[in-house]
């Protein structure tokens, strides 16, 4: 059985591990390798070779450094079907949207690749009398990244594109569950020129997050996973005196207005609730249809089209989706549709039982509606984090607003509508962090920054684009005044002002 090791000081032979995690392959059902769970004496190991490798990184002129992040861009495209399909063994996501997974985060390496100019800082000359005010963007140190398995390759390169680009040494804890593609790209960085150290990959469970949250030499966390996790990890780490941005779950809705075109609806609906199994943090779970003659119209519609999806091994290119990621995970999702089932609402399309003939013990669920979902029952307030459209039924523009502005999750939300107005005042009052207006998937593109609101995130910035550079940044302000060389000699004990 193969086994995966870290990737720590540019090498993957490391100490071996006393405990172990299984790696599945989500088609067969099989354990296809096992992953040695890490502990803080390899996290101190990785630690020591950051320390030794990032002074000189961050010393290294900007322009050198995004050369090396363009050498990176060029390993990933020519290395890109490899990546998408260890991802996809792994992952469970069809062959297609691993691509799609690892060019979102190649699209933040192409951002990096213009740091010098990210970089400059903010000037004034004469400030006051012969005073000049310049500032200046330092990277933090030695920073770290945890990160979910849904994105295995776009959420490490959110948080690594930018955080080495400014400068820092970044260690990355991937999750346990697709481990391989993090391994391969802290390979990849070394092959582009990036020194030893300054991308490393330690792996592990809750054991090797505490001891990234309590170590004194990491200066920053940035997390990305299930809210409890995040909420966590937020906590611990700003007790623990660093900087952190954890993400959590979502629950995005869809408007539906009256006026939509309920066709480009249904093809929308049906990429952003089922793709990827539903397993996006961006995934569009909960449909809102505004008065009974549009949520009737829509249903007519959605039901041949989910019936019509096609589910298969992630390596069948005409599958729409593939498995979930564990045995686990699925009887999660089952039970969640068990409750909806108990809880009232009415299961239009029932997914639960799904076998896909010689995978029968594949992770496989299949797509499944719920309508008539109200907003107390417990399948409403969750992420389910899987194949599975709840319609909930809003008489008016009002309730649906509220609905998702006064869930838990803020993660994102889309409004279908022709009309410009509608769709100009949703954006403006919804409480959440991203908006599509007949997007269904509104996942902000590199140079801006991806992140939602409430329980969908704690801390305050952004992943990527300027709040992912501000992330990884301190600044310094100079102010500075070179004397003429005449005396002044005066002492002054009032606060200097420009005045
Ligand atoms: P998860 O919370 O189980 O795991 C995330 C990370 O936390 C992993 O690296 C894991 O090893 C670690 N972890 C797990 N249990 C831990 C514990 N008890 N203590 C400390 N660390 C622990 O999440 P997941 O199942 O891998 O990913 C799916 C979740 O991530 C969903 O909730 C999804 O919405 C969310 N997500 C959010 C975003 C976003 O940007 N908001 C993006 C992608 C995924």
């Amino acid at each position: 059985m193969r086994t995966l090791d870290h990737m720590i000081a540019g090498s993957a032979a490391g100490a071996p591990a006393s405990r172990f995690s299984d790696i599945f392959d989500p088609n067969t059902g099989k354990v296809q390798a096992r992953l040695g769970l890490g502990t803080a004496a390899d996290l101190e190991r990785a630690v020591a070779a950051a320390a030794k490798a990032q002074p000189a990184w961050a010393a290294t002129n900007p322009q050198r450094r995004a050369r090396v992040m363009f050498n990176f861009k060029q390993l990933i495209e020519k290395n890109m079907q490899e990546l998408a399909e260890l991802l996809s063994s792994e992952h469970g996501k069809v062959v297609a949207d691993a691509k799609g997974d690892i060019q979102r985060g190649l699209e933040v390496v192409e951002f990096a690749c213009g740091i010098p100019h990210v970089l400059k800082g903010e000037y004034t000359q004469g400030a006051g009398p012969g005073i000049d005010v310049y500032s200046m963007r330092q990277p933090l140190g030695i920073v770290s990244g945890i990160t979910p398995f849904n994105f295995p390759a776009m959420i490490p390169m959110w948080m690594f594109g930018v955080a080495i680009a400014v400068g820092n040494a970044f260690i990355l804890k991937p999750s346990e569950r697709d481990p391989s593609v993090p391994n391969r790209l802290a390979e990849l960085m070394l092959e582009a020129g990036a020194p030893e150290g300054i991308l490393q990959v330690v792996h592990g469970d809750k054991e090797m997050v505490d001891a990234i949250l309590d170590h004194p030499a990491i200066s920053a966390v940035s997390f990305v996973g299930s809210s409890d996790i995040a909420h966590y990890v937020y906590q611990r780490g700003v007790a623990a005196g660093k900087r952190v941005q954890a993400m959590g779950g979502a629950k995005n809705h869809g408007i539906v207005m009256p006026d939509a075109d309920l066709d480009q609806v249904v093809a929308d609906l049906s990429g952003a609730a089922f793709g990827s199994a539903g397993e996006r943090c961006m995934a569009l779970p909960v449909v809102v249809p505004i008065g009974d003659k549009t949520a009737v119209a829509l249903r007519e519609k959605l039901i041949p089209a989910i019936e019509a999806l096609r589910v298969g091994v992630s390596t069948d290119p005409d599958a729409h989706y593939g498995p979930v990621v564990t045995a686990a995970h699925k009887a999660k999702i089952e039970n969640y549709i068990q409750m909806g089932v108990d809880e009232g609402a009415e299961l239009v399309v029932d997914g639960r039982g799904f076998a896909l003939q010689g995978h029968e013990d594949g992770f496989f669920v299949g797509p499944t509606l719920f309508d008539k979902v109200t907003t107390g029952m417990r399948t409403y307030q969750e992420e389910i984090f899987g194949p599975v459209l709840q319609m909930v039924r809003a008489p008016d523009f009002e309730t649906a607003l509220r609905l998702p502005s006064e869930h838990q999750y803020g993660n994102g939300v889309a409004i279908f509508t022709r009309n410009g107005h509608a769709a100009r005042e949703f954006a403006a009052r919804v409480n959440v962090g991203m908006v599509g207006i007949n997007v269904p998937i509104p996942v902000p593109v590199a140079y801006h920054t991806f992140g939602g609101w409430k329980r969908s995130a704690f801390g305050d910035t952004n992943q990527h684009g300027m709040e992912g550079v501000k992330f990884f940044t301190k600044v310094k302000t100079v102010t500075q005044r070179w004397p003429d060389g005449g005396v002044s000699g005066d002492s002054s004990f009032v606060i200097p002002t420009m005045g």
